[in-house]
């Protein structure tokens, strides 16, 4: 299976083999189990101004700008445009409530996932559209020793977000490594579309509510229904990649 879906990949971006250096992981719903509270934050934010936007919505929305959501389900709900200063403060009320909420835990699988990339030899990378100032400290309290800071891609390094291919050609750069020599690990459909854009072998790690449909209609190349699961089948994934 696994070998199948390296072969498809090799064919249509007509390389002979991945020889891989590194790993890519986005952090939201990947390392930090996290999603749940972006989308009770967006659920209840959106009720206080009246508009409805389900919990699972918000992880479709996952990686897109508060301003672009915002935007998405006014004219949706409300049939206009939000201003400035409604997005301003619908998104200030959103960032208040995720901030109230407790802490994400790392996600499960992840941090047994990473130890089993770095006994192999690969270099893992976190590569978010988050911008929080407390990331880098954050990683290392939670994966100690596992990311280098100058190898990461944060909202700072880049001018596009996902799904715009950017911050995994940016990884690339910053790695000195080229596409065929990564994997992407992501969670989210715009992820996953910003991965394959970047022309890299694109894995989908579904832990949250959305159907497996979602992340592979975007191209993902291998899915995992869990970190966990994605840990259990490394040393096979691994082995079909040499
Ligand atoms: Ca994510």
């Amino acid at each position: 299976m696994f070998q199948q879906a390296i072969q498809h990949y090799l064919n249509s971006h007509h390389y002979d083999h991945l020889s891989l250096k590194a790993v890519l992981f986005d952090m939201d719903g990947v390392l930090f189990d996290s999603m749940k509270n972006h989308a009770t934050a967006w659920h209840e934010a959106m009720r206080q101004y009246g508009m409805h936007m389900s919990r699972e919505e918000a992880y479709l929305h996952e990686g897109r700008t508060g301003a672009g959501t915002i935007q998405i389900v006014s004219t949706r709900e409300r049939h206009r445009e939000a201003t400035p200063e409604e997005i301003e403060a619908i998104y200030r009320t959103k960032s208040d409530l995720f901030n109230a909420l407790p802490t994400a835990e790392r996600m499960p699988g992840a941090w047994e996932l990473l130890q089993q990339v770095k006994a192999c030899g690969l270099q893992p990378m976190v590569v978010t559209g988050s911008g929080q100032q407390s990331l880098l400290e954050r990683l290392n309290q939670n994966f100690p020793g596992m990311f280098q800071a100058d190898l990461m891609v944060t909202a700072f390094d880049v001018k596009h977000g996902k799904p715009h291919p950017e911050p995994y050609l940016m990884a690339l750069q910053k790695a000195g490594i080229a596409a065929h020599e990564a994997i992407v690990v992501e969670n989210a459909p715009m992820g996953v579309q910003a991965g394959v854009a970047a022309g890299i072998f694109t894995v989908a790690v579904n832990t949250g509510p959305l159907p497996d449909e979602v992340l592979l209609e975007q191209g993902a190349d291998l899915l995992f229904p869990s970190m966990t699961d994605f840990c259990e089948n490394w040393e096979k994934f691994f082995h079909s990649i040499k």
